[in-house]
């Protein structure tokens, strides 16, 4: 008997030609397929011909997933977990249950392929030796914008996934926060019949995604040109700045200064002191 093993397989992110042959091999030996959708992942199995037992792992029973699954390990048998689309556990349920079954003593196993985001940004044009890699953004604005204006310095490649209720929304508050000039590479219906990759400023992919609803459709990965090195520079020296000013003026005060010496923004500065 084989030693049972816990296989994180990838699947498709549209294109079911993307089925890697070790995953076909893997699925088909597999004594349990633990799915996000057991009916979604089923019609992916039922195309390959793959009959096996299928349950359900999502968000809300993972734990008790966990047990179950590391009770199939223990009599021996192979488990595979697949998600609806891509690598498990990127932006997907699994987390839980990888760990739950590696404390158990167990082999977790993967077995790679699609992921949207590397996709992405294998055919973006943007840098790619650094990136950091984000999810999906909050739902509401103001999370939202907070949550970009923490990512507003970083340098690597930033990386979004965003759904076509949101897409308009989310470029505006990266707009908003980043700056309209800031380079965006929108990629929609990767490996799909109706597959974009479109990059501009973002004000500019902004325009053209009004100006043709068709753009607002589909799933999205959105990759961001990092903040210049030289901004941070620019930065530094206004932090600079501010704190000496702070030594001899009230915190406002030495802001607003600062403010008017580096044509940045005075709250920026402002909280630069606060965060002391
Ligand atoms: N686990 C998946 C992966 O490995 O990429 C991601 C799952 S996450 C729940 C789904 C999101 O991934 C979508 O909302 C979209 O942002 C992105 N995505 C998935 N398939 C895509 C595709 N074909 N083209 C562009 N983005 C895609």
């Amino acid at each position: 008997m084989s030693e049972p093993v816990l296989n994180i397989v990838a699947t498709p992110i549209g294109n079911l030609g993307d089925l890697s042959p070790r995953a076909l091999d893997v699925l088909s030996s597999a004594d349990l397929v633990a799915a996000e959708d057991t009916r979604h992942s089923g019609r992916l199995l039922a195309h390959f011909n793959i009959k096996a037992e299928m349950i359900s792992v999502h968000d809300h029973n993972e734990r008790q997933r966990a047990d179950l699954i590391i009770r199939y390990l223990q009599e021996g048998k192979q488990v595979v977990l697949v998600s609806d689309a891509g690598t498990p556990l990127i932006s997907d349920p699994g987390f839980y249950l990888v760990r739950a079954v590696r404390d158990a003593g167990f082999r977790v196993s993967p077995v790679p392929g699609c992921c949207a985001f590397i996709a992405a940004l294998s055919a973006s044009g943007l840098p790619s030796d650094r990136f950091l890699f984000e999810g999906f953004l909050p739902p509401k604005s103001g999370a939202r914008r907070q949550r970009l204006e923490l990512l507003s310095k970083e340098t690597p490649t930033l990386i979004f996934y965003e759904s076509t209720h949101r897409i308009l929304a989310s470029l505006s508050d990266m707009a908003e926060v980043f700056g309209p000039e800031r380079y965006v590479v929108v990629a929609r219906e990767l490996t799909k019949t109706f597959e974009t990759i479109h990059g501009g400023a973002l004000s500019e992919v902004i325009e053209w995604m009004q100006a043709d609803p068709m753009q607002q459709k589909g799933e999205f990965v959105v990759l961001v040109h990092g903040a210049a090195e030289k901004e941070n520079l620019l930065d530094a020296e206004a932090e600079r700045i501010v704190r000496l000013l702070a030594t001899e003026l009230p915190p406002k005060k030495a802001a607003g200064l600062a403010a008017e010496i580096t044509g940045l923004k005075k709250n920026q500065l402002y909280q630069v002191l606060i965060e002391d």
